[in-house]
Parts: structure tokens; sequence; C-alpha cells
């Protein structure tokens, strides 16, 4: 079991599933050659996966190329089905800020094949998470930048005002589909930027000023 992080709050909540959204910002769509949908993409990443700050990414034995993504985190707080787009806001409890960590080479290779995503996104270690903050304050996570640094330079930096979809859709879609329960986290997608990390690299992400997250990169043992 694993339980998420608060900065502003004692509260005890276990991650349940974890829904990542693919080709959500326009510009990133492109530089990975793929087209834009009526609804986001979107693939499961199992708990397993998720590490903290000042914890370790691993470059799995399986993979020679990992690739990072830094999205906004939007952690769901009331349990919904068939959620109106009108009360989205209302299930959700708080924001952070994460990696969706890809073995690039492998999805690659998926993505010829025409095979799903799980075993690129999947390993353990591919989904750190900052602290979360709730919602009370974060009054609007679209204004806020999402940054992402390696060794101190900047690879990615947007704002999530700039998604394709807006909040209220991604989270009322998600729910025409699976039951969303409290603990859910829903992983937005990256914006333009993403590239190659490796042994010894320091990745630095925030989400304004409010969630910061810090992970080293290391093979795995
Ligand atoms: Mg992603």
């Amino acid at each position: 079991m694993t339980f998420y992080r608060f900065t502003n709050s004692k509260k005890r909540l276990r991650i349940g599933k974890i829904m990542c959204l693919a080709r959500t910002y326009a510009e990133h769509a492109q530089e990975m050659h793929a087209s834009i949908s009526e609804n986001p993409v979107m693939f499961l990443k199992p708990d397993t996966a998720v590490i903290f700050s000042h914890d370790t990414i691993r470059i799995p034995r399986m993979s020679q190329c990992l690739h990072h993504e830094v999205e906004l985190g939007i952690v769901m707080e009331k349990q919904g089905k068939h959620i109106p787009e009108a009360q989205a806001m209302d299930h959700v409890l708080g924001y952070c800020v994460g990696l969706d960590i890809t073995a690039r080479d492998l999805q690659s290779v998926a993505k010829k094949n025409g095979l799903p995503w799980g075993i690129p996104k999947g390993f353990d270690t591919f989904a750190p998470l900052s602290d979360v903050v709730t919602k009370d304050s974060i009054p609007d996570p679209r204004t806020l930048e999402l940054e992402l640094k390696v060794n101190g330079v900047v690879k990615q930096h947007a704002t999530p005002g700039q998604m394709i979809f807006s909040l209220e859709h991604i989270i009322s879609f998600l729910s025409d589909v699976m039951t969303l329960k409290p603990g859910d986290l829903i992983l937005t997608g990256t914006p333009v930027g993403v590239g190659e990390i490796k042994e010894g690299d320091v990745l630095e992400a925030r989400l304004g000023t409010v969630c910061m997250l810090t992970v080293d990169v290391q093979k795995e043992s």
C-alpha cells in the first residue's frame, strides 16, 4: 500500500489507480508525430511505480532509453461515475506535480506493433510524485507554471492551461469509463520538450512554487 504525502494536511489517503493521459498538449503530440483525438488517450500505471521527492528513478535492465514527461496530477476525493463537467471539480482533493517516466525504446516497439504501453510505462519508480497540495491552496492549477529541469537546465515549461482539454472534461470523460474513487490520481499528460534521462541526472519538477519534486536517476541494481 502506498500513501500520498501532503504539504498542508495530515490526511492519510491511499494512492488508488493512476490514470495517465497522453496527447493532451498539441505541441507535444506534434513532437511525437501523433494525431490529436476527440478524447485523450489513457493508460494505467501501477502504484508500485510511485516514488517521492529525494527518491531515485531506476533504469530497468530491459531499457536503454528513459524519457522524462512532467505532468500536472489531479488527486480525487469523492467517488463518482458519469460525473457531469459542472460538478467535476467538486470531486477533486488537490494537485501534485508528477513525472510519467517512459522507456521510450520499448514504447517505440510497442507503438510499431500496435501493442499497449503497460510495460514501457509501468516499471517500478516510473511515477515520481511531489507532495499533494489541497485545492484550497491552489484555486486554479491551469495558471501555474509546470516546469522540469534536468541538471539545472529547463527542458519543459508550460502551463496546464495550454492543454487541449479542460480539467472538467478530463474528469467527466474518465468517469464515463471507470468509477473514480478517493485517492485515484490523474496524470494529465506532458507538454512539449520530452527527452532522455541518464544515470546520474538530477530532475527537478515544479507546479508553480507550491509543488516541488527532486529525484535522481540510477541503474537498477
Ligand atoms: Mg505522459
